[in-house]
């Protein structure tokens, strides 16, 4: 069976990622932390759609859960084959640094970071015995150029980046590619708090973008055509200056 991982798919720009391979044939593993209800949710738009996956839920930054859970899933389904990974869980806790507390410092970087580190080594084993795989990492634009408030999200989105980066270069000889998707502001829970009218001035295109057009790119970089494009990374942002 050919399966996509997609982690933090219960919501947002990990929804539309989950619908989006699912229309690739793609059977969806659909990861989530804790909201169960809004899980579903993406599985049943997914088998409206004709497709087809299951939910595991565990935090992506814990390496426990992350071993068990999703170790466990890998050893059960030793017949099927995760093609397709998509670290797209993340968190941003927004504040200067120096009020910034430990635990904000951690929670931001713990998610991003160490859980594409959990994650993509335990997908990677099979991909390499394989000799194909996609992984996509979904990054910010704040991870390219840094943002003000946002030191923890940036230096999280950074690292994956420089990851990304290093990471393609090790395995582009198995026929993977690792490459990331940057977005600006995409209209999801993570920016509800935003003025849209009033941060429109900033964006040439002058609106926040759709989940859907993330996961658009998500799904070009997935493809068997992108076999030729290994450690780049994409902004998808309006075309804010990055
Ligand atoms: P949302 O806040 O809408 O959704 C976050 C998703 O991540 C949820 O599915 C949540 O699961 C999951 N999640 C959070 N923490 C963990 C964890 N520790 N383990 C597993 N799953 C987790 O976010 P968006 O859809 O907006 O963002 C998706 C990605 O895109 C993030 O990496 C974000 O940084 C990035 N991004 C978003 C931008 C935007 O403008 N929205 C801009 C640039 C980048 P649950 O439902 O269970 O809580």
């Amino acid at each position: 069976m050919k399966c996509a991982l997609v982690t933090g798919g219960s919501r947002g720009i990990g929804r539309a990622i989950c619908i989006k391979l699912a229309a690739m044939d793609y059977y969806v593993l659909v990861n989530y932390k804790a909201n169960e209800e809004e899980a579903e949710k993406t599985m049943s738009l997914l088998r409206g759609k004709g497709g087809n996956g299951e939910l595991l839920k565990f935090d992506v930054g814990n390496k426990a859960q992350v071993t068990q859970v999703l170790g466990g899933w890998i050893e059960k389904n030793a017949e099927s084959n995760i093609e397709v990974l998509v670290n797209n869980a993340g968190v941003k806790d927004d504040v200067l640094l120096m009020w910034m507390k430990d635990e904000q410092w951690d929670t931001v970087i713990n998610t991003s970071l160490n859980g594409f580190f959990y994650v993509t080594k335990l997908v990677l084993q099979n991909m390499l015995m394989q000799k194909y795989g996609r992984i996509i990492n979904i990054v910010s634009l704040s991870g390219l150029k840094g943002l003000p408030g946002q030191t923890n999200y940036s230096a999280a989105k950074g690292g994956v980046i420089a990851a990304t980066k290093a990471l393609a270069q090790e395995v582009g000889r198995r026929n993977i590619t690792v490459n990331a998707v940057a977005p600006g502001f995409i209209k999801t829970d993570m920016t509800e708090g935003l003025d849209e009218k009033q941060l429109r001035s900033l964006i040439p295109v002058s609106r926040f973008g759709e989940p859907e057009e993330v996961a658009h790119a998500v799904g070009f970089f997935a493809s068997a055509e992108s076999a030729y494009i290994t450690g780049e990374v994409l902004s998808i942002n309006g075309g804010m200056y990055s």
